[in-house]
């Protein structure tokens, strides 16, 4: 298979100035040759006409030639960059196919070049994250990881261990020598406390970055006129730029994806939850219960003016569905003529807002922001991680803690540091299932 030459549309759908077929695989000059019947130079734009089967040509535009294993995926690579139709583009594809390229999978060119080491898997994931970025942060997050950041200091980690493996089995030899012994273990103790702190700093950093990834789903629930939507249009003009769906992430009840601190807010409105007085509204309530079991975060809204708008409560039946974090605002707190204000209790928080005036906006999209534990520091030094690093990371971190208890046994410790490694190589991909790799790149585009 990996051994086939693969051939896709590498631009989106639709009519543009430039689109671009891709094609790699092994030995493809002879397939360049037929395509533009002359030689082309590596690594240089040239332009050239893209021919039929029967030399009629296709389109002319400009063609890069990349020999492996200097090229995106590690084999030979093409690049037909023609005028971007849709018919032109499936008439070059179409040539490629009859000079024996198949159709690419989604994210094959990506995966080729991660099976033939020129990047890593967390380099991989970093481009499908840099395409899908849905603020100007995520996308320099992503960037940072594609650049290798992220991959070295998870190998750094990675080496730490190998060498402290190596160390502890050679104490092994000499168990009689204690002397040796107590001064290894007190050695090994600092070092591992060492590595359990860098380890904790870097799940933090990506922690954040996950943040910055996958957004963060806010239901805004309430009675019928409390100023919900007012509020949510407060919030959404408040942020500074406009934010596009992350794909795969938008469901139909969202009515927008706000930005703020860089990070996309899922916002959700929903129908009251009151006593239904029709079926239509039963079915809205049943929709919002949905909606707040898949939040993170539920905003109570209520007419400050109004104090029977205040009661609202998830019936007993839907608590254990709730994982969201909850907050209270109080809103059209211009009506009072007081302050806003904010008031933090040990399982709510409550902000009085005016959606009108913004009075009280500030507060809340602080408390918001420190509810989804988003440092102020911006995203400099942050990594745009995955839940499955998450995962690795949470696991090694709990083998290092392990490994820390056990000190006088070397075999356990031993062993504690063999998994907190082979949880972190499997952050890079060094050893990874077919069935991981098939799920991480069949969400990629095509042609990429
Ligand atoms: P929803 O039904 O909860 O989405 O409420 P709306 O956002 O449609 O607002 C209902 C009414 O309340 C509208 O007439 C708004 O202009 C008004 N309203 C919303 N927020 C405020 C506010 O902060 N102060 C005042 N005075 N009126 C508000």
């Amino acid at each position: 298979m990996a051994n086939d030459i693969i051939a896709a549309i590498a631009t989106p759908p639709g009519r543009g100035g430039v689109g671009i077929v891709r094609i790699s695989g092994p030995h493809l000059e002879s397939l360049l040759e037929k395509l533009v019947g002359r030689h082309v130079p590596p690594r240089h734009a040239t332009a050239a006409d893209f021919r039929a089967v029967d030399g009629a040509p296709i389109d002319r535009g400009l063609v890069l030639f990349f020999p492996a294993p200097r090229s995106y995926t590690g084999e030979d690579v093409i690049e037909l960059q023609a005028h971007g139709g849709p018919v032109v583009m499936q008439l070059l594809l179409q040539r490629c196919f009859e000079l024996g390229a198949c159709a690419a999978e989604p994210g094959e060119f990506t995966r080729r070049a991660f099976l033939n080491d020129r990047i890593d898997l967390a380099q991989a994931e970093a481009i499908a994250d840099l395409i899908d970025a849905a603020t100007v942060e995520a996308a320099r997050c992503a960037m940072r990881s594609l650049q290798g950041h992220f991959s070295r200091e998870v190998r750094d980690l990675v080496s730490s261990l190998v060498n402290l493996r190596a160390q502890i089995e050679a104490t092994f030899d000499f168990p009689e020598e204690e002397h040796i012994v107590a001064l290894e273990q007190a050695r090994v103790q600092r070092t591992l406390e060492t590595l359990h702190a860098k380890l904790e700093g870097l799940l933090v950093a990506s922690s954040q970055g996950s943040l910055l990834r996958e957004g963060v789903r806010v239901v805004l629930a309430g009675h019928p006129n409390v100023g919900k939507s007012s509020l949510l249009n407060r919030l959404a003009g408040e942020s500074l730029a406009i934010v596009t769906d992350i794909p795969g992430t938008t469901r139909d009840a969202i009515r927008q994806t706000i930005n703020m601190a860089g990070i996309p807010f899922h916002m959700v409105d929903t129908a009251g939850l009151r006593e239904p007085k029709n079926e239509i509204e039963k079915i809205g309530i049943s929709i919002a219960y949905d909606e707040i079991s898949k939040a993170d975060i539920v905003l109570w809204v209520s007419d400050i003016a109004r104090p029977e708008t205040r009661a609202q409560a998830v019936e007993a039946k839907h608590k254990p569905l709730m994982k969201a974090k909850q907050i209270r605002v109080e809103n059209k707190v211009d009506l009072t003529k007081t302050h806003p204000t904010l008031y933090k209790a040990e399982n709510v928080i409550e902000v009085s807002v005016s959606a009108t005036t913004g009075a009280g906006i500030e507060l809340l999209r602080t408390a918001i922001l420190e509810m989804i534990g988003w440092s102020s520091h911006g995203e400099e030094g942050i990594y745009m991680a995955r839940a499955r690093h998450l995962e690795a990371l949470r696991q090694a971190a709990t083998c290092l803690t392990q490994a820390i208890a056990q000190t006088r046994q070397p075999e356990l410790l031993a062993e504690e540091l063999r998994l907190a490694q082979s949880a972190l190589s499997r952050i890079t991909g060094e050893f990874t299932s077919d069935d991981l790799l098939g799920e991480i790149f069949s969400r990629f585009c095509i042609g990429k």
